[in-house]
C-alpha cells in the first residue's frame, strides 16, 4: 500500500482560525462574556494541540467536540474530528462522519480512501482489530508474519504495562513494513530498521530472526510507553537508557574508547550523529546514566525503580527535568553524567 501521506500533516493547520472564530461567533455578547468565551476557546485549542502532539486521540476528540459545539460549521474542525476517528482505528465511524457532513474536499477524500483501504487489507489478511495497536501495512505482508509480529507485540505490551504499572489509553500506531533489504538468508542484520518516531515501525522480515526481534520490540515499545506516559520532553539519554535497560541486549558492554560525549550531546536527539563510533558512545553512556539512576550495578533493576521512573517523567511536565530528578532520585543529569564519566565518585 502506498498511501504514505500522513493525515496528521493534514491536521496541524487549524488553530489561529478557531481563535479568530471565537470573536466572530460571540460578537453580540457583552465584552466580559465575550472575553471569557475567547479565553475558553483558546484554552481548548491549546489543549487540543497538546493532545494531538502527544497522539492522545481520546483527549483530542474531547476538545474538538467541545470546539465543534461553539463552531459547528468549521471545516477545519470537521477534518480534525474525521482524522481523530481515523487515528483511533474507528474507520467505520470516520466514514459515517464524513458522509454526514454533506460536502467533500481532498483531505476528507484522503481519509475516506485510506480508511477503506485499511479495512480492506485487514479483511484480506483475515485479521481482527488488535487489542492495543492500530496496524498499518507497507507492502503486501504475509499473514503469518503479521500474526507473529502482533502476538510478540501484545506479549511485550503486557509486560510493559506490568513493569510501569501503566495502561496506555490510546492504541499505539504500528506500521508493519516489508523490507526487501533484510529478507532472506545472509549475515545477521543490525536492526536499525525498527524505529519509534511517534509510530512503531517494525520490519516484518525481522520475524525470521527470533533471537533478535524480542529485544528490538521491547526497545521500541519502551519508547512508545515513555511517550504515552508523559507529555513532557524526555532527554535522549533517559529515553535511550531506559529502552536499553528494558531490552536487556546491551548489558555488560565495555566502555567505548575515546573521550566521553558531552552532556549536551546526550540530551539532544541522537539522529544527528552520523559517526557510528560516536553513536555507540551515546547509547553506552545513556544506559550507564540510567543504571546509575536506578542503582543498578550488575544484574537487574528493582521493580520499584520503574514505578519511580514513571512518576519522575510525568513530573517533568510541570517541574522540568532536573528538578523532578532531584525530587524523585535526589540527583540530576549533570551529577549522573559526572559519575558515569568518572569525574565524580559514586556513592
Ligand atoms: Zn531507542
Amino acid at each position: 500500500m502506498s498511501l504514505s501521506k500522513s493525515p496528521i500533516s493534514v491536521f496541524l493547520a487549524l488553530f489561529a482560525g478557531v481563535v479568530a472564530l471565537g470573536y466572530g461567533i460571540h460578537a453580540y455578547k457583552g465584552f466580559s462574556e465575550r472575553q471569557k468565551d475567547i479565553e475558553e476557546t483558546n484554552r481548548l485549542v491549546e489543549e487540543f494541540n497538546e493532545c494531538q502532539e502527544a497522539a492522545d486521540w481520546l483527549c483530542s476528540e474531547r476538545s474538538v467536540r467541545v470546539l465543534l459545539k461553539k463552531a459547528p460549521q468549521d471545516q477545519n474542525l470537521h477534518l480534525h474530528l474525521a482524522g481523530i476517528l481515523f487515528e483511533q482505528e474507528r474507520y467505520e465511524d470516520c466514514l459515517n462522519y464524513i458522509a454526514s457532513l454533506g460536502y467533500r474536499n481532498t483531505d476528507l477524500e484522503f481519509l475516506e480512501k485510506k480508511s477503506k483501504s485499511l479495512m480492506r487489507e485487514m479483511e484480506e489478511l483475515g485479521l481482527a482489530k488488535s487489542m492495543h495497536f492500530r496496524v498499518e501495512f507497507e507492502g503486501s505482508p504475509n499473514r503469518s508474519d503479521v500474526l507473529e509480529a502482533l502476538s510478540v507485540l501484545e506479549v511485550a505490551y503486557d509486560s510493559l504495562c506490568h513493569l510501569f504499572d501503566f495502561h496506555p489509553e490510546n492504541k499505539m500506531h504500528l506500521v508493519l513494513y516489508q523490507s526487501n533489504e533484510y529478507q532472506g538468508v545472509g549475515p545477521r542484520p543490525e536492526w536499525v530498521g525498527a524505529i519509534f518516531d511517534g509510530k512503531l515501525r517494525i520490519p516484518l522480515g525481522m520475524m525470521q530472526y527470533r533471537e533478535l526481534y524480542r529485544p528490538v520490540i521491547f526497545h521500541e515499545l519502551t519508547h512508545a510507553f515513555v511517550r504515552a506516559m508523559t507529555r513532557a520532553k524526555v532527554p535522549l539519554w533517559l529515553n535511550e537508557g531506559i529502552a536499553q535497560l528494558v531490552d536487556g541486549s546491551r548489558n555488560g558492554k565495555e566502555r567505548p574508547a575515546g573521550p566521553a560525549p558531552s552532556l549536551d550531546a546526550l540530551i539532544a536527539p541522537f539522529v544527528g550523529e552520523s559517526r557510528t563510533s560516536e553513536a555507540v558512545k551515546l547509547y553506552w553512556y545513556s544506559l550507564e546514566m540510567v543504571k546509575e539512576l536506578f542503582h543498578v550495578r550488575a544484574g537487574l533493576a528493582a521493580p520499584s525503580q520503574f514505578l519511580k521512573f514513571k512518576s519522575c517523567i510525568q513530573d517533568f511536565y510541570h517541574q522540568g527535568v532536573d528538578p523532578s530528578l532531584r525530587t524523585h532520585y535526589g540527583t540530576d543529569s549533570k551529577e549522573l553524567w559526572e559519575k558515569v564519566v568518572g569525574t565524580r565518585t559514586r556513592n
